[in-house]
């Protein structure tokens, strides 16, 4: 057996058929932006951005590092997604040719260098960044009347349509639209908006977990990432015996576990609550104690002929991602950004 590692494996056809999959559910005009922060959800960016760039229109970013190693495989836009803090970006920014938004008033700067397009974002609802509706109109009629730019705003509850949020945020868009002309860009989708929402998409969608496949409420889009790590003990426990840091589990039988080699180390989750489904040879088995740094043990009881060198799979196409994050209070998002350097990275169908 080889050192193990816990390996992520990235499916570069999954994301492809994630992004034709939610461009298929909005009009044909509006432009699909591939949002690739946080190294494209943990993905790997340049990787992600090279083999989809014939069927997006763009990519959403928040570092402008981020966005100078994506213009290397691109010539579409670019959107640093949390504006610019200093003249020396914006310079650099005009230079690679992106566009900017601009969410506050520190910001406005950006508004000088004529080379930037800006993405002006007003808040709706969510209250975490952009203008005041009336703040966004009063700087309309200042400075932007004869100026080229986009509106953006950014939704807080798609992926729960029910949420009457939707609604206001929606209606407070449409307020804002009315004042300007009716050829200004505008953008508020996000993944949710696309699979809830899809008549709501206006010119621009920013989509991040959707193409990775994260669960946001819908089963056709499938993760593109497994992970996974080798068992590298198997042990047998008697009835009574505790497992694990704080001796947390406790036997309730006589029963089989497996050590697998990844840990919170490797990005699982420290509170993993016991019971939480994995997979083993095609079986379904349940997290047993606690993770540790590097380890996790697991109830492998009722599997047949498991032996050492077998892979234990956290999640995979299969949506144990969605029952690892439903049952522990998650979110995909996090699951997936949280995977750690050490972590070994293979990619297929690139
Ligand atoms: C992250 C982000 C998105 C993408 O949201 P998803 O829910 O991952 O599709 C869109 N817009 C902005 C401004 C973002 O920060």
């Amino acid at each position: 057996m080889k050192e193990p590692s816990a390996e992520i494996i990235i499916d570069i056809d999954v994301i492809r058929n994630n992004i034709i999959y939610l461009k298929s559910l909005i009009s044909p005009k509006t432009k699909f932006m591939a949002i690739l922060k946080a190294n494209a959800y943990g993905h790997g960016l340049n990787k992600i951005a090279k083999n989809i760039d014939d069927i997006v229109d763009g990519y959403g970013l928040v570092r402008i590092e981020e966005a100078v190693s994506v213009r290397k495989f691109t010539q579409k836009k670019i959107l640093l997604m949390q504006g610019l803090y200093n003249k020396e970006d914006a310079r650099l920014a005009a230079d690679k040719n992106f566009d900017s938004v601009i969410h506050n008033k520190d910001q406005l700067f950006i508004l000088d260098n004529v080379n930037i397009h800006a993405w002006i974002k007003v808040n709706t609802g969510m209250n975490r960044l952009g203008f005041s509706p009336e703040d966004f109109l009063t700087l309309y009629k200042s400075r932007l009347t004869q100026k080229e730019f986009t509106l953006m705003s950014h939704l807080a509850c798609s992926d729960n349509p029910a949420d009457d949020l939707n609604t206001k945020q929606f209606n407070s868009f449409n307020d804002i639209s009315k004042s300007l002309k009716e050829t200004t860009p505008k953008s508020i989708g996000n993944t949710g908006c696309i699979l809830n929402f899809p008549q709501k998409t206006f010119d621009w969608v920013r989509s991040g977990i959707g193409l990775y496949g994260g669960f946001v409420g819908n089963d056709t889009l499938e993760p593109a990432m497994t992970f996974k790590s080798q068992i590298i003990e198997i042990k047998k426990i008697k009835k009574g015996d505790r497992v694990g840091y704080n001796g947390r589990v406790i036997a309730s039988n006589n029963m089989d576990i497996a050590i697998v080699y990844a840990g919170y180390a490797d990005g699982l989750p420290q509170a993993t609550l016991d019971n939480t489904k994995v997979s083993i040879n095609n079986f379904s088995a349940n997290i047993f104690g606690q993770i540790s740094m590097d380890l996790v043990s697991i109830d492998i009881t009722n599997i047949p002929n498991c032996n050492i060198g077998d892979w234990c799979i956290f999640w995979n196409k299969n949506n144990s991602l969605k029952s690892l994050a439903i049952e522990n209070n998650l979110i995909s998002y996090e699951l997936m950004t949280r995977i750690t350097p050490r972590v070994k990275v293979i990619y297929i169908n690139s």
